[in-house]
């Protein structure tokens, strides 16, 4: 399947078509087709109507919850200040290059921390753990795989992730000539950011918020 792809939440029911209205209780059902991951949000009498009974039977079933749906945000001016580090996993989420998986796993555990995001369900895709996120803001909901991160290799992808941090994807620019301030030093001035070893370990298992 393919793991990356960002499943915004829809404005109306799938069934009937009528638009979702502010505290409306709907349901969204994940099946996979592959490769893709398909999203489905309905209202709770379409819901109850045609998909109760079975849909834990239905091909390619991934996972089931209820939300409280509330209408999009308008957008703030300063949207672009949004917090770097979610508009980073967005990035990485998007770009889907397996190089970022372990990175984009860190910022989502970070973000997670931060209840920025939170784990709707965790579900086993041809033996690999899958997260199912949700950024409850705006209901869009996306997978992120286990990168089963080894702890020796914890250090790299922190530095990765401080690196993406701090440069984007583009990465650390080259040094110009007469540098007089910059410095390693700096460069690690963003660690805050990231997680110490044995925090990543005990957050590897993200408390499943799915009723
Ligand atoms: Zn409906």
């Amino acid at each position: 399947m393919n793991d990356w792809n960002i499943q915004s939440r829809a404005h109306a029911c799938e069934e009937c078509e009528q638009g979702f209205v502010d505290k409306q209780l709907y349901h969204t059902l994940l099946v996979t087709d592959a490769p893709d991951l398909v999203r489905k949000d309905l209202c709770d009498a379409c819901w109850q109507d045609k998909f109760s009974a079975d849909f834990k039977k239905r091909e390619g079933f991934l996972s089931h919850w209820q939300g409280t749906y509330e209408p999009p945000p308008p957008t703030p001016p300063d949207a672009i200040q949004k917090s770097t580090a979610e508009s980073l996993l967005k990035e990485l989420v998007e770009l889907n290059d397996p190089k970022y998986l372990a990175a984009s796993y860190i910022l989502a555990v970070m973000l997670e921390r931060k209840r920025i995001i939170k784990v709707k369900d965790q579900v086993t895709e041809e033996g690999h753990r899958v997260f199912i996120y949700e950024h409850p803001k705006t209901g869009d909901v996306f997978t992120i795989p286990d990168p089963a991160l080894q702890l020796n290799l914890l250090e790299t992808v922190q530095r990765q992730v401080a690196d993406l941090l701090e440069y984007g994807l583009a990465g650390k620019p080259p040094a110009p000539a007469p540098a007089p301030d910059t410095g390693e030093a700096e460069a690690s001035d963003d660690q805050t950011d990231t997680l110490a070893a044995e925090e990543v370990v005990a957050e590897s298992e993200p408390e499943t918020t799915n009723a």
